[in-house]
């Protein structure tokens, strides 16, 4: 049987092979369109409408979601080949329900009838939410324009997945092996114990320094070698440009995708696209938007100007770097970091081995929500790969989940949660949710545990927390349950809320044990790093919002017609925003696959606007003790059980009592008195 088409329990990882996909994606889609053909004459009511099209599609996506999750960790030729031979039948059969006539009159009866008062408040949500996407994607469009919807769709996923694999590809092309021990001064050793291994692996001696974060962070960060710094800098910001193979330049890529969006937008009505991407979401409008982030800019400035001359001041007197290059920063940061706070990130990070962080992740989420993780078996795509259930205080299964903890070269960069299977209910049974934490972090070397920075620790904390929000949901209905169906400016709201934890000592102090001596993280130490937390978050902020900044012009009132370039825009927004220098040579737009591979654009402000609810969320555990239960209680209850099915701005005022206040991000970074 093909394992694919397996929906009985867990996904049977350990035997999906790439020529599964095709005959899975075609069988589910013929079963999908003949549901669709049939609820297209049965009668307007949820189970005879509504029902069996979530089943199909539900199906659908549970396949799909191991497919493209295998194609983001374990990529291969043959699974590329088949995931992107699929990926414009999935594209093309989601626009036909999307444009489906007989669905969108159906919803329409069902909103218009008498049982929709009757339907509990996740069903409601979900119809109006089907109402909005038929608008949004071409229901409402006559024919031909219809045609033209579809085909722009095809081309933009198609031209997405492109994007990041050129970014992919580009990166795993260069590798550099140095022989000369002078010039990997600097670099801490156990980074150059992974740097070693990996020459080792290409049967070379030297050191061998990649693309991939774990090998190209260190090196910006703590390498005395300038020059060194400067090659692998122009080599990361000029990937997937046209400085690098033709074939992977995403330059003409991003100019069809910025053109296809409007096309989009125009077709559908609207002036631009953010207007299209803001539709479903929390923010207004794109105005709305760039006078958010103006005022955040506006404060953030003085803070981020005086960062940047006391790193060019600390650079030119101690370093003796005249002329801070962007390839500097990151060395120059930290050494001027070391200096003023007398600790380094290397140091905290020998107390902050795997297992003592994983089990005190695990501990801060029993204590505040009453639940146990524990160890359980089930099918994994790598060796390394755990997975846990998650039971309430009665022994109950909650929900399940993966963790994929380390970096490698089949596995796409950063860091992300994605479902395997949503919370539902199917008569008496209740379906429990399955996730995917995935990073990129260092694996163990030289037979010891593996250690992560604090920054890492953040970024595990960031990704439970989107796990959480999935897995403790108590909808029972897929369109609204976990993450689904919630704000895309909001879904950030619950991962940036788990990072604060990892700056509260009685949350830290129980996760360390130094790799050596075993002992906790020192108070001493801690302090420091309280100190130190703020360090260059003018910088870390104005970065942000020139991203955010950028995006939101891009797709809103930059017309490509009138002969400018996305590099361009770029250039216009650092002029107002940035206050460090970059080399004319870089391509940040080429590598940005956040907004042209991913799902974020004209949505990439949306990490500052979660941040702004997160903090004034997290403020409240501040005033009734960070570990308080009954806090947890009602974050759960309030936030996280109820997923998609009411607004964001609903929850958020049920949670705080009140709407949301910029106040406690500002303090929380060190831009207003605590
Ligand atoms: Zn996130």
């Amino acid at each position: 049987m093909n394992p694919l088409l397996d929906f009985s329990g867990l996904p049977r990882f350990s035997e999906i092979k790439p020529e599964h996909v095709t005959p899975a994606v075609d069988e589910l889609l013929a079963a999908g369109r003949s549901t669709l053909a049939a609820v297209a004459h049965a009668a307007p009511t949820w189970d005879a409408f509504v029902a069996p099209l979530e089943d199909a599609n539900e199906r659908i996506g549970r396949a799909w979601g191991q497919v493209s999750h295998l194609h983001a960790v374990l990529d291969s030729p043959a699974l590329r080949e088949a995931y992107n031979a699929n990926l414009p039948k999935l594209s093309q059969y989601w626009t036909e329900l999307g444009q489906s006539e007989a669905l969108f009159t159906g919803y329409k009866k069902l909103r218009a009838s008498s049982e929709f008062a009757g339907l509990s408040q996740a069903r409601k949500k979900i119809v109006e939410n089907a109402l909005r996407d038929f608008r949004l994607s071409g229901a409402e469009l006559p024919a031909d324009k219809k045609k033209r919807y579809a085909e722009i769709s095809e081309e933009l996923s198609r031209l997405g997945a492109k994007f990041s694999e050129n970014i992919l590809d580009a990166t795993n092309a260069f590798s550099l092996t140095i022989e000369d021990a002078a010039r990997v001064s600097g670099i801490p050793a156990d980074v150059l114990q992974a740097a070693r291994e990996a020459a080792g692996k290409d049967g070379k001696t030297g050191w061998k320094f990649t693309l991939h974060a774990p090998s190209y962070m260190p090196v910006m960060q703590y390498a005395d070698d300038r020059a060194l710094r400067e090659t692998l800098y122009r080599e990361s910001v000029t990937r997937a440009s046209e400085f690098g193979k033709k074939e992977w330049d995403n330059t003409p890529l991003i100019a069809r995708i910025v053109e296809l969006r409007r096309e989009m937008a125009a077709l559908l009505g609207y002036a631009n696209y953010a207007q299209v991407s803001l539709e479903p979401k929390m923010a207004e409008s794109p105005s709305q938007v760039l006078g958010f982030l103006d005022d955040l800019a506006r404060r953030a400035r003085p803070f981020g100007e005086h960062d940047a001359a006391e790193l060019r001041e600390f650079a030119r007197a101690e370093l003796g770097l005249s002329d801070l290059q962007a390839w500097d920063v990151a060395y120059a940061s930290e050494k001027l970091r070391v200096k003023r706070y007398a600790f380094s990130e290397q140091e905290v990070k020998r107390y902050f081995p795997e297992d003592a962080v994983l089990a005190g992740l695990f501990r801060l989420v029993e204590a505040l929500y009453g639940l146990k993780i524990s160890p359980a078996k089930a099918p994994v795509w790598q060796e390394d790969v755990r997975f846990f259930d998650v039971r309430d205080s009665a022994g109950a299964l909650v929900g399940q989940f993966y963790i994929d903890l380390y970096a490698r070269e089949t596995k796409r960069g950063g860091a992300w949660m994605d479902d395997a299977r949503g919370r539902r209910r199917r008569g008496s049974v209740v379906q429990t949710p399955v996730a995917y934490l995935n990073c990129n972090f260092s694996r163990p070397v030289g037979g010891k545990p593996a250690l992560f920075t604090h920054d890492e620790v953040l970024t595990l904390f960031h990704e439970a927390g989107h796990g959480l929000h999935h897995l403790l949901t108590r909808v029972e209905d897929l369109g609204v349950s976990g993450i689904n169906g919630v704000e895309w400016d909001a879904v950030e709201l619950p991962s940036q809320f788990m990072e604060n934890f990892c700056w509260e000592w009685d949350v830290l102090r129980h996760m360390t044990r130094h790799v050596d001596t075993g002992a906790p993280l020192p108070r001493e130490l801690f302090d420091k790093m309280i100190a130190a937390k703020n360090f260059q978050s003018g910088l870390g902020f104005l970065r942000q919002i020139e991203f955010a900044e950028f995006d939101m012009h891009l797709h809103s009132d930059f017309d490509p017609a009138a002969g400018g370039t996305a590099l361009q825009l770029l250039n216009e927004v650092r002029k107002r925003v940035a206050v460090l220098p970059q080399p004319a040579y870089n391509r940040f737009p080429n590598n940005f696959s956040h907004i042209f591979g991913g799902g974020y654009a004209a949505g990439y402000y949306s990490y500052k606007w979660a941040e702004v609810l997160s903090a004034d969320a997290y403020a409240l555990f501040e005033e009734r003790g960070v570990l308080d239960a009954e806090t947890g209680k009602r974050f759960r209850d309030e936030i996280l059980a109820v997923g998609g099915s009411r607004s964001a701005a609903e929850s958020f005022r049920a949670f705080r009592g009140r709407e949301p206040s910029v106040d406690a991000l500002l303090r929380h970074n060190g831009m207003i008195a605590a």
